[in-house]
C-alpha cells in the first residue's frame, strides 16, 4: 500500500513538470500503458495475499482511475493551450497592404492601328496581311517600280539578296491580294515596314496601315469622300482636309492629304510651319500599269489607294512630340495609353 502512494506522489509531481501534449503521452505511457507502472501492479495483484487483494485491487484501480482522469484533464487544457498559440502564430495581417500586380495596356502603336482598322472594318473593308521579308518583285517591279526606277531612291531599303527586301512599305500586300483574287477587291493591310533611316523623325522599323479598292467604276472623287470620312472618324467631325496633287510610281494621279493644324487648328505655327496644315497620308487611282501587272483589266477595272503611317497618325492624333518615344517603352510614357 506504501508503493502505491509513493507511484501516486511521484505521479503527481511528473505531471506538474508537462508542458506540452507529447510528454504528457509519455507520462500517461510510463504510468497507465500496457507495460506501465500501475498495469505492471495490476498484474502483481495474484501475489498478493488473498485477504488483503480485495482492497489492493481497490486501492490500484482508485489510482489508475485518478491517473486516467488527471492526464485526460490535462490533455484538454493542453490542447486548448497549443491551438490559441498555433493560431496566433499563423494569424494574418489583413492590415499589411497587398502586393500590386502591375497591369499591362495596349502600345500606342498597336492602338493607333486598331483604331484606324475599326474605321475602315466598318465601311466594309477586309484585313489582309503579308511577309516582313518580302520578294524586290512585289515590294517594287509588280507596282510599277523597275531596277534603276528613280522611286527606288525615295525608299532607302534593306536588301536580304537581289531578290529579297525587308519590305519599305505595306504595298506589296496589294499585289498579293490582286493575284489571288479577282475584284471587286477591298482591303486594309496594316503592319511592320523597314528603311534606312534614323534620327528624331525616322525609325528604321515603323508601321503602316494601306488600303485599295477595285471595281468597276472607282473614281477619285471615291477615294476623296472614303478618305474625308476617314480622317474626320479619326481625328473628328470638324477636322478639314484638303488634297495636294503629287507623285506615287503606284498610283496616278496620286495626291497628298492634310488636315487642318491639330497644335494651332489652322492658325499657323512651328508645328506646321505656319502653314496651317499637316501632312497625314498619301493617295491615289492606282496606275493602269499596276492592274496589267496583276492581270485585271484596267478597261474594265479602276481602283484607289492609300497609305499612311501609324506612328504619325498617333503623333497627331495624341500630340506626341518625338517618335522615338514610341520605342523606349519607358513605362511612364506607356501607362498614360
Ligand atoms: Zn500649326
Amino acid at each position: 500500500m506504501d508503493k502505491i502512494a509513493s507511484i501516486r506522489e511521484d505521479f503527481i509531481q511528473d505531471i506538474k513538470s508537462v508542458n506540452n501534449l507529447r510528454e504528457l503521452e509519455a507520462i500517461r505511457l510510463k504510468y497507465i500503458g500496457s507495460k506501465g507502472i500501475v498495469s505492471q501492479l495490476l498484474k502483481e495483484i495474484s501475489r498478493v495475499p488473498i485477504e488483503e487483494r480485495k482492497k489492493f485491487g481497490a486501492t490500484v484501480n482508485e489510482l489508475k482511475n485518478f491517473i486516467e482522469n488527471t492526464i485526460s484533464e490535462k490533455k484538454e487544457i493542453l490542447f486548448e493551450k497549443e491551438t490559441d498559440e498555433r493560431l496566433r502564430k499563423e494569424a494574418i495581417d489583413i492590415t499589411l497592404p497587398g502586393r500590386r500586380l502591375p497591369l499591362g495596356s495596349i502600345h500606342p502603336i498597336t492602338r493607333t492601328m486598331e483604331e484606324i482598322t475599326d474605321i475602315f472594318l466598318r465601311l466594309g473593308y477586309g484585313i489582309e496581311y503579308g511577309p516582313d521579308i518580302e520578294l524586290d518583285k512585289y515590294n517594287f517591279e509588280l507596282l510599277n517600280i523597275p531596277p534603276l526606277h528613280p522611286a527606288r531612291d525615295m525608299q532607302a531599303t534593306f536588301y536580304i539578296s537581289d531578290e529579297l527586301v525587308l519590305r519599305t512599305h505595306t504595298s506589296p500586300v496589294q499585289i498579293r491580294t490582286m493575284l489571288k483574287k479577282a475584284p471587286p477587291i477591298k482591303i486594309i493591310s496594316p503592319g511592320t515596314v523597314y528603311r534606312c533611316d534614323s534620327d528624331a523623325t525616322h525609325s528604321p522599323m515603323f508601321h503602316q496601315v494601306e488600303g485599295l479598292l477595285v471595281d468597276r467604276d472607282v473614281s477619285f472623287e471615291d477615294l476623296r469622300g472614303t478618305i474625308d470620312l476617314f480622317l474626320k472618324s479619326f481625328f473628328g467631325q470638324n477636322t478639314k482636309t484638303r488634297f495636294r496633287a503629287s507623285y506615287f510610281p503606284f498610283t496616278e494621279p496620286s495626291a497628298e492629304v492634310d488636315i487642318e493644324c491639330q497644335m494651332c487648328m489652322g492658325k499657323g505655327c512651328n508645328i506646321c510651319k505656319n502653314s496651317g496644315f499637316l501632312e497625314v497620308m498619301g493617295c491615289g487611282m492606282v496606275n493602269p500599269y499596276v492592274l496589267k501587272n496583276v492581270n485585271i483589266d484596267p478597261e474594265e477595272f479602276t481602283g484607289f489607294a492609300f497609305g499612311m503611317g501609324v506612328e504619325r497618325m498617333a503623333m497627331l492624333k495624341y500630340k506626341i512630340p518625338d517618335l522615338r518615344l514610341f520605342f523606349d517603352n519607358d513605362l511612364r510614357f506607356l501607362g498614360q495609353f
